[in-house]
């Protein structure tokens, strides 16, 4: 089967790092027979807008909702800015999730070898699932004006936006090999529900779905508390759910924990539709200077794969998400390092060393 992949490079260091990403892939597709990936590059972004008024053409939304994936770079720039003040790539990224209707947020944080986390020593592999579509971002080019001098966003938790991302979260700690300290899968619910009606009603809709699944332990957390704790204890959490504010915050937060944002990856998945892009944003500082670091882009099309794999039942998807991955490790564990891990590979020699990775691990799985 080929695979439609839509591909928005987007602003910044998007283009860099969304061609290694496509270069990795590339290999990937090369060494590994039977996979094919057509890459239907789209417009849209922060220069688009400058140039166009619009933050992307209808065609690429239509491609979007037709693909079978979407991969992004990083979007936006600080000095373009909506009418409203607003940045062009929360319009972008909010309408994408609430259209295509891409209410988990999969942002895995786990320690590469070359990484300058805060502890280097601490053990983090962890996953935070944040809900996409409704909390305060439910609001999201809306909001009011109650006077001149008093404004307010609102944050809306259902029912159905509870239910549905708790049960992802659940389903998540069951697939993977739990928390460092001790393996136990846990997911822990991430809230303020001693102050927040809302939150106290998203702790209590994840209590009753957890229910069903009585091999996943569970816990809560108060997000204040819970914040400090994720920094010194790490190693004790496995699968994070929770608001998609806090969701928001958390993530760039954890990123600390390895090392920075050049090594966050992210999914926004729905039941139908799924969007692959690095956490961080379009780096302006270091944009155009082949400097950037690739590594969250290439995981996020790794993760794009694993997704592709689980949803077409394709095991050669599988083997290559899984060779992509190792080689990531292995070319970082070899030394092989961008300038904001203290490396001297350009961001192009790093996708060049992957992608070598890459056809070197499939040629001996073949062999
Ligand atoms: P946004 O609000 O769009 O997410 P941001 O304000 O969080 O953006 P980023 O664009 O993510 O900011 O950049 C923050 C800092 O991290 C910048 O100094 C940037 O150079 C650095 N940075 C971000 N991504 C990378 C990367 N992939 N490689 C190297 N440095 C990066």
């Amino acid at each position: 089967m080929t695979y439609d992949i839509a591909v928005l490079r987007g602003d910044g260091i998007g283009p860099e790092i969304v061609d290694q990403a496509t270069k990795v892939l590339a290999a990937a597709t090369k060494a590994i027979p039977g996979i094919d990936l057509a890459i239907n590059h789209l417009d849209g972004g922060a220069d688009y807008y400058v140039r166009t008024g619009q933050v992307a053409p209808e065609i690429t939304w239509t491609a979007m909702r037709q693909a079978d994936a979407i991969l992004m770079g990083s979007m936006g720039h600080p000095d373009i800015r909506m009418p409203d003040g607003t940045e062009v790539q929360g319009h972008f990224v909010v309408n994408a999730r609430k259209s295509l209707d891409l209410y988990a947020g999969v942002r895995p944080i786990k320690a590469y070898p070359g990484s300058r986390g805060l502890d280097p020593s601490a053990k983090v592999d962890l996953v935070i699932v944040r809900e996409s579509t409704e909390g305060l971002f439910a609001s999201f080019g809306g909001g009011a004006q109650v006077s001149d001098d008093v404004f307010a966003d609102t944050m809306i938790v259902t029912r159905k936006g509870s239910e549905r991302i708790s049960r992802y979260a659940l389903e998540l700690a069951g697939t993977r090999r739990g928390r460092p300290s001790d393996g136990a899968a846990l997911v822990t619910c991430v809230d303020k529900a001693n102050i927040f009606r809302s939150l106290a009603f998203f702790r209590r809709v994840f209590d009753e779905v957890a229910a069903d699944y009585p091999t996943v332990r569970t816990d809560h957390a108060l997000v204040d508390s819970f914040s400090m704790n994720l920094m010194l204890h790490p190693e004790d959490y496995d699968v994070l759910v929770t608001e998609n504010m806090f969701g928001d915050i958390l993530s760039d937060l954890a990123a600390a924990l390895v090392g920075g944002l050049g090594l966050a990856p992210s999914g926004d998945i729905g039941d139908d539709h799924a969007m692959f892009q690095p956490a961080h944003g379009s780096a302006p500082d270091i944009a155009g200077q082949d400097r950037a670091n690739p590594v969250a882009t290439i995981v996020s099309a790794r993760m794009m794969l694993d997704w592709l794999a689980e949803r077409h039942d394709d095991n050669k998807l599988r083997i290559a998400a899984e060779v992509i991955e190792r080689a990531v490790v292995e070319t970082m564990a070899a030394g092989a390092l961008t300038a904001d891990l203290g490396g001297s590979l350009r961001c192009s020699q790093f996708g060049d060393a992957v992608a070598e990775s890459v056809r070197r691990i499939a040629s001996e799985l073949a062999a």
